[in-house]
């Protein structure tokens, strides 16, 4: 009975540890996505807007003009 009652805990144990770590990794994924990104601004209307990784210029969403990168 103790024996069964300590692998039922074990168990819970492991499974809530491997989906903290799941979701741990799974946020780092993400993060490295969004800081992967290149910001854009358009200076013909002012948007605001992200393009692939490492592209030098991107086509605005909303008006379609072609903006080089960014640079801070
Ligand atoms: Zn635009």
């Amino acid at each position: 009975m103790d024996t069964f009652f300590l692998l039922y805990l074990g168990a819970g144990f492991v499974l809530l540890f491997g989906l903290w770590f799941y979701y741990d990794w799974r946020d780092g994924h993400i993060h490295d996505a969004q800081r992967s990104k290149v910001i854009y601004h358009c200076i013909k209307c002012s948007q605001i807007y992200t393009g692939p990784y490492q592209s030098e210029e991107c086509d605005c969403p909303q008006c379609g003009f072609t903006n080089g990168r960014l640079r801070f």
